[in-house]
């Protein structure tokens, strides 16, 4: 046989393998699409996506078969004569069975990914699979046809679950306990339900005055709380802005700020405070971001997080998604010839909205199933009286995908006067304002947009409602400090962006901000000046009289309410950075100053937000003399913290926790 011969064999095993497989694929597809119509209480889902579904999953299992049958082919080919019927059957239906059957189990049963029970269930899955196609393999060809040659895939498979495996111990390694031991409480400390639902805006909520009733819940507890109306996150994206809450240090300080970066060891947390003062600690995070990988878990004994959309990953159009997001020339050639016919968007986006129907199951699950693990949790330690709790909720629910019940959809959609069918904003990849918007729609399309995103608003308020009556009655004995706060907001189009992560104007950085500890703070207090997130975490210290570790940047806000005067303060600081591309923004008095960094190019914007709450009139060149002075001041706070920050890079050169925490004081 010549070599010429024995590769057109091979690829055309594997072009028969890529049809078995996209025709297999199919039935997976029209699952999910089925489930995302008839699912309940799903946004609406255009009729043609059951077609859409079936072609994207029909053609992207093509590609994955194909190519798994050439590598698999290609690598036993010297030794075994492939059958031509068995082989693309005993390849390409164990591989839909394995992604689909995956997909389901993990997102609707498994608890975490990296947990070993899940990783157990996947790898003996991936086996099943495997040995199901060995057998279907010697099922079909001719007795005599041998299969000895066939270890090397086998093994292949064995590398990918160690490999998995080992990801998954990596992951769990830094969410280690042991580093912060627990403290005596003193008599008398309450516990502390911490809330924080991500991508809040604070003027979206009727608690700040929305013209539409968004938090009806958070109403009927601000009348004993103290409300903050002008908290301001310190960036705009999730793991910089909750790391500065956590570690009450601005984002130069705590060094936390791009997607692969985690808080260095010296960042020390309000956990690890909280549990020096004698508190059992527990998270329960539905965002990845925060999560024991990037460091938060430090000073949890508990962390709960639901990372069952991870296994999408294996989902192959969640892969030809990302592909296509990624380098837009693969994707259009991943996307195959029926692209040219039906069009990117039309072939690709129903895919996305189709897997992410699931991701969204998934979501919902991450909700129900948190306030479930905090049930839990509260069973556990019912019996320990002595310690008080402090307790971290952090829900997902108004990030998009937009996807509220359907009939809170419709009110929110007959109030603001808007509709659409789409529940992302519209799609653009490393837009940085000012130097590159997002793309323009139509009033009635942004304002449906914006009716789902409040309808999430109202639909989560509701559930955290509910959530904390629960867990008021479960420790009647123990005072509750409860905090509600967000990381950041959310932009729809006003100053030409969309999302969060692109821009520090006033919609992405102002977040809500109600501490309720009656009987302890001024009952239906508000707070009408503008304060840092990273004054938080002093602030609770203080109400439990905790002295403020010397790590942390910001203080206490208790002077401020009670009255005691604006010194106290940490300056109004906040910063998003992806490296090429950066903004900070820094605030005194009336006025606010954002400079966006773009490569060499810089944009200086000052705004008056009493005159100019939208930000849209620029006095940056009217005003040189105050440009000045606010860039010297924010360039003063950079400088501060980025001091701070060498300093805990070099105490992580240690590598020694225990270290640290002698250094800063904690421990003897
Ligand atoms: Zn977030």
């Amino acid at each position: 046989m010549s070599s010429h011969t024995t590769q057109t064999s091979v690829w055309n095993l594997a072009w028969r393998t890529g049809v078995v497989a996209g025709a297999t694929g199919m039935v997976p597809g029209l699952i999910n699409s089925w489930e995302s119509v008839h699912g309940g209480g799903r946004a609406e889902v255009p009729a043609t996506i059951h077609l859409l579904a079936a072609v994207v999953h029909g053609e992207s299992y093509f590609i994955a078969g194909f190519l798994l049958a050439l590598l698999l082919a290609w690598s036993v080919r010297r030794r075994v004569v492939l059958s031509r019927r068995a082989f693309p059957v005993a390849v390409g239906v164990p591989l839909v069975v394995f992604t689909a059957l995956g997909i389901a189990i993990n997102v609707l049963y498994l608890p975490e990914f990296a947990k070993p029970s899940s990783l157990t269930a996947d790898g003996a899955l991936l086996l099943l699979c495997v040995g199901g196609g060995v057998l279907l393999y010697r099922r079909l060809s001719r007795p005599g046809g041998s299969t000895g040659g066939s270890m090397r895939p086998w093994f292949a498979l064995a590398l990918l679950v160690l490999l998995l495996a080992g990801l998954a111990s990596l992951s769990e390694r830094n969410a280690a306990v042991a580093e912060t031991p627990l403290g005596e409480p003193s008599a008398g400390l309450p516990d502390i339900l911490f809330v924080l639902v991500d991508t809040e805006r604070a003027d979206h909520l009727s608690l700040y005055g929305y013209e539409f009733p968004t938090t009806r819940w958070l109403e009927s507890l601000a009348p004993q709380s103290v409300v903050f109306d002008a908290a301001i996150a310190a960036s705009c994206h999730t793991k910089p802005s909750t790391a500065s809450i956590f570690t009450s240090r601005y984002p130069p300080a705590h060094q936390a700020r791009r997607l692969e970066e985690t808080l260095p060891p010296s960042a020390y947390t309000m956990t690890q405070a909280f549990r020096a003062a004698g508190y059992r600690t527990a998270a329960f995070s539905a965002n990845g971001l925060v999560s024991p990988t990037f460091g938060f878990g430090r000073g949890f004994e508990r962390f709960y997080r639901q990372e069952a959309p991870y296994f999408m990953l294996f989902d192959l159009s969640e892969i030809l998604y990302r592909v296509y997001i990624g380098v837009p020339v693969a994707g259009y050639a991943a996307g195959g010839v029926l692209g040219t016919f039906l069009g990117w968007e039309w072939l690709l986006m129903p895919s996305r909205r189709e897997s992410d129907s699931l991701l969204q199951k998934a979501e919902d699950f991450e909700a129900a199933g948190i306030f479930k693990a905090v049930g839990d949790w509260y069973d556990q330690v019912e019996e320990d009286t002595e310690h008080p709790l402090f307790t971290y909720v952090h829900l997902l629910e108004p990030h998009d995908p937009y996807e509220p019940p359907a009939d809170l959809q419709k009110s929110y959609e007959q109030l603001l006067g808007g509709h659409t069918s789409e529940s992302y904003f519209p799609h653009y990849v490393g837009g940085f304002l000012p130097f590159t918007e997002g793309p323009a729609v139509d009033e009635e399309h942004r304002l449906g947009l914006v009716a789902r995103y409040d309808a999430e608003i109202d639909a989560v308020d509701a559930a955290i409602g509910r959530f904390v009556a629960g867990i008021r009655e479960r420790r009647p004995d123990r005072e509750l400090l409860l905090v509600f706060t967000s990381d950041h907001g959310e932009e729809f189009y006003e100053h030409h962006g969309w999302g969060h992560g692109h821009s520090l104007y006033e919609e992405t950085t102002h977040v809500p901000l109600l501490i309720s500890y009656p009987g302890h703070l001024p009952a239906g207090l508000r707070i009408k000046e503008r304060v840092s997130m990273i004054d938080v975490a002093p602030t609770l210290l203080d109400l439990i009289g905790v002295p403020p570790p010397p790590a942390f940047q910001g203080t206490s806000l208790l002077p401020t309410i009670q009255g005691a005067g604006a010194d106290s303060r940490s300056p109004i600081f906040s910063e998003i950075f992806w490296g090429a591309h950066y903004a900070r923004s820094f605030s005194e008095g009336t006025r606010k100053l954002i400079v966006a960094t773009h490569g060499r190019e810089e944009r200086a914007f000052l705004f008056d937000l009493e005159q100019d709450a939208a930000e849209l009139d620029n006095l940056a060149e009217r005003d040189p003399v105050a440009l000045t002075t606010f860039k010297a001041k924010m360039q003063q706070i950079v400088e501060q913290s980025e001091a701070i920050a060498v300093q805990a890079q070099a105490v992580r050169i240690e590598g020694d926790i225990a270290d640290q925490m002698r250094a800063l004081g904690y421990i003897d």
